[in-house]
């Protein structure tokens, strides 16, 4: 059994946080490529690193000397390597990482030293060897990973049976430089090792024993869930729930290697399971009929209405392409006759909306357009839900009996989720009613 497992920032924070690395990782043998994140917030009054990093290299883009800002970097990793004796030289290290300090420093090589440093410091605590992910996470031009290089590059690095710690978050590309993936993408990193060495199971460690039901700072002790699937989760955190990077999802689901989110604070709790297909386990040991309640705030509804629209051919080809013309992601196209609602970003249309509303009435002529702006979309999501009739029913009288009014509403046939558009300000109290109803009272009967 192989298990690839990843901390996060707030796992390696301080010294106290290593130990508990240190613990987890030695408690199992099968635990034996280790991915880490740069060293998160040890209390509020603290930065996280990466933070930190991408500040100096702006520092240093305007002649700002960055010096005081990466000190604090250098005290932090020192003050955890002294009190834990670690024999390394950092020194060294934080030497040649100044030799960059130049107008034009590479900024992705200087924020992947947070990574770097740590996974350099707890290979060292560890006892285990360390590489590099420059030496084998192999960027293509397009930004994708190329796995088959990356998997040989790495089969050829590991020596022996001994645990390895690798930087999360960055790679390399065609040309030797170091590029970084997106915020957390230590997740993806891992997921990443995970597919290359065929892991039995992803463990990632972070703060929290699981995925919430719902936000818990708008859910106060919000249930959390024991088992998900793939596509569950990619529903969930794409509208918003954030424990685990979105992308690191497709590694992993392309081997039907399962996710297992655990709390380096509470190891003993078994934290959330994330399968490719849940139904065997399912058939055991019944799921919620809804999974998880998550959504965003901040959308703005393009609602345009053209008499025999709906019979013309190409006709929302046609509006798509005023979208697509402006780089503008779609949410979702609720239609009904000759009426065609465009559900995007506040932010993304907040330059150009009257731009685009303008192009809008000159190549269509509409008979009617509006805009609604402060939309607030809500995903209720749940494998159970697929062939079960009086869900959406029951959901939908919910909002009426809390009298919040449903601007739109969106479910595809696979029924994995229901999306309901309301205004702003009814976000948290249509989150709180559909919780109360669908989660509180199934788990109280
Ligand atoms: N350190 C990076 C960040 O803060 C990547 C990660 O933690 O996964 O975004």
């Amino acid at each position: 059994m192989i298990k690839v497992v990843k901390f996060g920032g707030s796992s390696l924070a301080d010294e106290k946080q290593f130990k508990k690395v240190k613990d987890i990782v030695n408690e199992e043998k099968e635990r034996k490529f280790i991915v880490v994140s740069a060293c998160g917030k040890a209390n509020e009054d603290e930065h996280k690193v990466t933070d930190l990093l991408y500040l100096c290299a702006a520092h240093l883009h305007y002649g700002v000397s960055p010096d005081s800002l990466f000190s604090l970097i250098e005290d932090k990793y020192l003050k955890i390597r002294d009190a834990l004796n670690i024999d390394l030289e950092l020194e060294k290290e934080f030497a040649e990482i100044r030799r960059h300090f130049t107008k034009d420093v590479d900024t992705d090589y200087l924020v992947s030293r947070g990574e770097y440093l740590c996974a350099k410091l707890l290979a060292r605590y560890l006892n285990a060897d360390f590489i590099d992910a420059k030496d084998f996470i192999c960027f293509i031009h397009n930004g994708e990973v190329d796995i088959e290089l990356s998997k040989n590059k790495f089969l050829s690095l590991i020596r022996s049976d001994r645990k390895v710690v690798i930087p999360g978050f960055y790679g390399v590309m065609p040309n030797g430089s170091i590029k970084v993936m997106s915020r957390g993408g230590s997740d993806i990193s891992g997921a990443i090792l995970a597919n290359i060495v065929d892991a039995d199971i992803y463990e990632n460690w972070t703060d929290v024993s699981g995925i919430y039901v719902a936000d818990p700072r708008i859910i106060k002790n919000s249930l959390s869930c024991s088992r998900l699937t793939y596509r569950e989760l990619r529903g969930m955190s794409y509208m918003g729930a954030n424990v685990l990077h979105d992308d690191a999802i497709f590694p992993v689901k392309e081997k039907n290697i399962p996710i297992n989110i655990r709390n380096t604070n509470r190891p003993a709790d078994k934290g959330t399971i994330i399968l490719n297909n849940c139904d065997e386990l399912d058939k055991k040991d019944p799921p919620r009929i809804i999974t998880g309640i998550t959504g965003k705030q901040g959308y703005t509804i393009i609602t345009l209405v053209k008499n025999h629209s709906s019979t013309s051919i190409g006709f929302l080809r046609d509006l798509l392409a005023i979208f697509e013309e402006y780089r503008i992601s779609i949410e979702s196209v609720p239609i009904t006759v000759d009426t065609f609602s465009f559900i995007v970003q506040s932010k993304a249309v907040s330059n150009n909306l009257y731009e685009i509303i303008n192009e809008i009435r000159k190549r269509f002529q509409p008979d009617d357009i509006r805009i609604d702006e402060d939309i607030a979309l809500l995903a209720i999501v749940g494998r159970r839900m697929q062939a079960l009739p009086g869900i959406s029913g029951s959901l939908l009288s919910e909002f009426g009996r809390n009298a919040i009014n449903i601007k739109v509403i969106n479910q595809s046939a696979d029924e994995l989720s229901i999306v309901v558009g309301v205004a702003n300000k009814d976000f948290e109290k249509a989150i709180h009613c559909i919780y109360d109803r669908f989660i509180l009272e199934e788990a109280s009967v």
